[in-house]
């Protein structure tokens, strides 16, 4: 049987040459790409300037158990957001000095206000989140980096990496001695394209459409289209792409709550921007959002969900006998607090104290999302001691975090057409759909990977940002 080693073991420079050749030319034939930021309009214009985008050319090994720990901890997950998104008050009181410091937050929590002010009753609710884990070396065990309820990214190339990396396998397994069996399928951007579906279907209008609501300029907008691609040939579902400033000119609510944008009424406002304090330059942004939000289209995500996936309300899920609020099976509660890391907020003294001696086994993270937002290191230290001195209300727009070590292997890294091996860490990402319309629920399901792999040296992971490439997974 081929083991684990043989996947990051070093591959021979002849048989390298051909593998990376074969990937690059399967990239370009498949859509697994990106836009060129080097390239003008290569953020705007699809078509111009494009990409591979960056990759692993094999999979990284990974356990099969914590895989399927990952994959059962999704519907829980799912199923959590939604009763805690139901705690309006929760999530105020939990934010509320958050509220105080942090513009953004406290502009996202203005309009959950409002819809609690008129009590808005969100009836259709949709969800796609993305839960990322890294798999800690010394304790062998599971944890939860953040949970994403807005703008989960990839779903598209990262069935398209499974793809590759199975066919290289195919192709050249026996030399490799991998066999592609062993890489999960991956249904991450069919069971989206089929829960979004089903929302719209719910929204029973059939001349409505989904809007995606994008960025003005969207470098990873082949993994948007390639979901409104199979939602409109597998589904006949139609999209449209809207930025926030286009939303505020162009989109209005009829008496009866229909959301209509340049004339076309919207069943699905599924999020792919508005995730940022740069989505939201000015007002116009602001009056999109809750002009949506005011609307009776099912918003993936709601206000409440969205707040949900705040890394403070992470932090105080994570707290003694706060979970029991929100679930009833005790197995469910086990199972999650089984993945939780330390998660503090800055106001207890000892964890602060802790992360000034040792900063590297912490991380400090303000409410933001997206990539390169986090403190590491000796950051942590200085930027502590500073909130400290200046006994500022600052310290409440972050919380800390235990630090989690993944074990490093031996990969190859693909950027720009050029393979580099290095030691890499990788984070592993499992996709969640969820709808409910009123009592029933329609769907709750785990719905595919994406793997993302760094050099171990570097501390932040987004792929968008340049930290990570993609990957996938061989199980061992
Ligand atoms: P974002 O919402 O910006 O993606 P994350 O919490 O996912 O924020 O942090 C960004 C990256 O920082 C992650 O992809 C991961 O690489 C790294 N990171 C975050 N938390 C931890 C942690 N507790 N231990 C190790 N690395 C972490
Ligand atoms: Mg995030
Ligand atoms: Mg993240």
């Amino acid at each position: 049987m081929p083991g684990p080693l043989s996947v990051s073991r070093n591959v021979p420079a002849d048989l390298l040459e051909k593998l990376v050749y074969d990937a690059l030319v399967w990239c370009s034939l498949h859509g697994l790409v990106v836009g060129d930021k080097g390239v003008q309009r290569s953020g705007t214009d699809p078509g111009i300037g494009l990409v591979h985008a960056p990759f692993t050319l094999l999979p990284m090994p990974f356990p099969k158990g914590h895989w399927r720990q990952a994959c059962e901890l999704a519907p829980i997950f799912n199923e959590l957001v939604d009763r805690v998104s139901l705690d309006g008050n929760f999530l105020q009181d939990s934010l509320s000095r958050t509220k105080e410091v942090d513009a953004f937050t406290s502009g996202l929590l203005d309009i959950h206000s409002k819809m609690l002010e008129i009590n808005k009753r969100e009836d259709i609710r949709l969800g796609l989140h993305r839960s990322d884990y890294m798999l800690d070396a010394e304790a062998n065990l599971l944890f939860q980096i953040e949970l994403n309820t807005i703008s989960s990214s990839f779903p598209g190339l990262s069935c398209l990496v499974t793809e590759l990396h199975r066919n290289l396998i195919n192709h050249y397994g026996k030399d490799l001695e991998l066999d592609s069996r062993r890489v999960p399928g991956n249904t991450a951007i069919s069971r989206y394209a089929e829960a979004l579906a089903k929302a719209w279907n719910e929204y029973n209008n059939s001349s409505a459409v989904v809007m995606v609501v994008v960025q003005t300029e969207e470098h990873n907008m082949y993994d948007q289209h390639w979901l409104c691609t199979l939602l409109r040939e597998i589904h006949g579902v139609v999209s449209v792409r809207k930025t926030l400033a286009e939303i505020d000119a162009e989109g209005r609510v009829l008496p009866d709550g229909t959301l209509l944008v340049g004339g076309q009424t919207v069943a699905v406002v599924y999020f792919r921007a508005g995730y940022s304090p740069n989505d939201y330059p000015s007002e116009s942004e602001w009056r999109a959002r809750l002009l949506m939000e005011q609307s009776s289209a099912i918003k993936c995500p709601s206000i409440s969900y969205h707040l949900v996936g705040t890394k403070k309300i992470q932090q105080e899920l994570a707290k003694p006998n706060v979970l029991e609020r929100f679930l009833e099976n005790e197995d469910d509660i086990a199972k999650l607090r089984k993945c939780f890391a330390g998660l503090w907020s800055l106001e207890n003294a000892e964890a602060v104290k802790s992360a000034i001696e040792r900063p590297e086994f912490f991380v400090l993270k303000p409410q933001r999302e997206g990539g390169g937002n986090n403190i590491y290191g000796d950051n942590i230290r200085e930027t502590l001691i500073r909130l400290q001195q200046e006994g500022s209300e600052q310290a409440a727009a972050y919380i800390l975090m235990q630090r989690i070590f993944p074990k490093a292997s031996l990969a190859y890294l693909v950027r720009k057409g050029i393979c580099h091996q290095d030691h890499a860490i990788s984070e592993l990402g499992i996709y969640g759909a969820y709808l409910r319309n009123k009592d029933k629920v329609i769907m709750n399901d785990q719905c595919g990977y994406l793997m993302r792999t760094k050099v171990s040296s570097s501390n932040e992971g987004g792929v968008a940002s340049g930290f990570a490439v993609l990957d996938s997974i061989y199980l061992t």
